[in-house]
């Protein structure tokens, strides 16, 4: 569809959502596309960049087979050879043993450890499950679907690891959003898709880049600037201005030179709580709300080993309370990068932004990572050439009690300004994959009409659809 227009577009953010967008209308004929993004590097948390000849990500990423088709089709025309089809291949330590993951049949026989494969055995033979709890919560509708054994030995030290906060300080939307296999009739299937026979497409496998996860973001990016729009980085906006209940634009600074980019609409995939602070002119955001949103920050300690390979596995993950790193990946294991006598581990270690292990020197999580990897049986190191710490402090949205009062108030305050629109990881407060952010991008593209202004019934329904997103790991 063709939807040519001269009213200008501002898409803050230059993650996978604001470049999708960015994207689709200008390859529709959208002649005034600008993104505004804040950092040196186009691709958000899904970014990607290069240690030592190793592409590395902001943790481990995969594009899954589950993506929209027309978005899947975008992708693999923009990326051709360079999108790799790769097994998945990892492992979960569990009660000091290792399980593949995804799950298979014959490996859980063999390898999951007894007293777990008979507690599990237990829970659904005799329904031990948890009373309803009103209101649920992530622990009771977890417990639930899945019975004692498999929370308390796996999702709730996991969940405590990852966000911080006991399973029962979570909202229930959490586990619904964020747990696949959040029953087990669900984790059955699951097991059943490593089946052959059963198998259904694409399951067990995963896509990847060869230069990277964040070879999409930058593949979007060179297209949307083919296409005619603008990619600012080192944008520092100051202010999203409007007046009353109309947003008119953006004041930026960009290489140097402050300006107001003048909007007929803001497409926002930044974090509402930011945007809520940068509004000026227009209907005054409930700021108070903004203490509601909370987000979990991440460590990531990348560390070059003077070796060809480290394990053959793509990803190994933590449950375990007593190792704080939650997840650790080899990216070369994923991109199949040649890069002889070298790789890098990236470990995952969840924190709180400005918290302890948010603020410990490069040696000091170093010297964590290596003691964690030692007491999880994989120890020692090989040779350490180097060490490199990123930071990013929203990984995680936090769903604890009263979140979705503070979201809808902020939420409630967006959608009544003309001329802008969130949406987005970021901008919707949601846990959602890659594909389901850029898939917004897509339905969004669809729900502006060429004289700029918004078709909100459509974007509602479009929004409404999101709400059946579920996260993939
Ligand atoms: C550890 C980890 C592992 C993950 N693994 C996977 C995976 O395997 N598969 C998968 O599909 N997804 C995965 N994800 C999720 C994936 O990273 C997100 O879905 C994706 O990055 C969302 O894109 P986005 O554009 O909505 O948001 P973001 O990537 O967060 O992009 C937002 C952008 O806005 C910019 N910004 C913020 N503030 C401002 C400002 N004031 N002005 C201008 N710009 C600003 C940021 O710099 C950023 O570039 C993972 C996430 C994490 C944290």
């Amino acid at each position: 569809m063709t939807a040519s227009s001269a009213h200008p577009l501002v898409i803050l953010g230059g993650g996978p959502a604001g470049l999708a967008a960015a994207y689709q209308f200008a390859r529709r004929g959208w002649r005034d596309v600008t993104v505004l993004e804040r950092g040196p590097r186009v691709g958000g948390n899904a970014g990607s960049f290069v240690i030592d000849g190793i592409p590395v990500d902001f943790g481990s990423h995969r594009l899954h087979p589950s993506t929209a088709p027309a978005l899947m089709a975008d992708i693999k025309a923009l990326l051709g050879d360079d999108l790799l089809d790769r097994p998945r291949h990892g492992r979960i330590r569990l009660q000091g043993r290792w399980v593949h993951f995804p799950l298979k049949p014959v490996d859980l026989a063999l390898r999951l450890p007894p007293a777990f494969a008979f507690g599990v055995l237990g829970d659904a033979l005799t329904k031990r499950f948890a009373h309803e709890v009103d209101p649920p919560t992530f622990a009771s509708l977890l417990e639930k679907g899945l019975g004692k054994t498999i929370c308390r030995e796996f999702y709730f030290p996991y969940a405590q690891k990852l966000w911080g906060l006991p399973p029962e300080a979570l909202d229930a939307e959490q586990a619904r959003r964020r747990v696949a296999n959040s029953s087990l009739g669900k984790m059955v299937r699951r097991v059943l898709n490593a089946v052959p026979g059963l198998k259904p497409p694409g399951a067990g496998r995963f896509f990847y880049p060869k230069h990277g996860f964040g070879q999409i973001a930058d593949a979007f990016a060179a297209a949307a600037a083919t296409a005619g729009a603008r990619i600012a980085l080192n944008a520092d906006v100051h202010a999203v201005r409007g007046e009353g209940t109309r947003m008119t634009g953006v004041d930026v600074t960009i290489d140097g030179a402050r300006r107001t980019l003048p909007a007929r609409q803001v497409l926002s995939t930044i974090p509402l709580t930011v945007l809520a602070r940068l509004a000026s002119g227009v209907t005054p955001p409930p700021l108070e709300a903004t203490k509601g949103l909370g987000y979990r920050g991440m460590v990531l300690i990348y560390t070059t080993l003077e070796s060809h390979q480290f394990t053959e596995f793509d990803a190994h993950y933590f449950p375990e309370a007593h190792l704080r790193i939650s997840r650790m990946s080899e990216p070369k294991n994923y991109s199949l990068t040649e890069r002889p006598g070298r790789t890098v581990l990236c470990a995952e270690l969840p924190c709180a932004v400005g918290g302890a292990e948010w603020t410990m020197s490069d040696q000091d999580l170093l010297e964590l990572f290596r003691g964690d990897i030692t007491r999880a049986g994989l120890g020692p190191l090989p040779p350490v050439a180097g060490v490199f710490v990123a930071r990013i402090p929203q990984a995680y949205p936090l769903y604890t009690e009263g979140y979705r009062l503070a979201f809808d108030a902020l939420d409630a305050w967006a959608g009544g300004l003309d001329g802008l629109v969130t949406f987005g990881r970021q901008g919707l407060f949601v846990h959602d994959n890659t594909h389901h952010t850029m898939a917004m991008a897509y339905a969004l593209a669809d729900c502006v009409r060429p004289d700029g202004t918004l078709d909100r019934a459509a974007w509602s329904a479009a929004r409404t659809s999101f709400e059946a997103n579920v996260v993939e790991d």
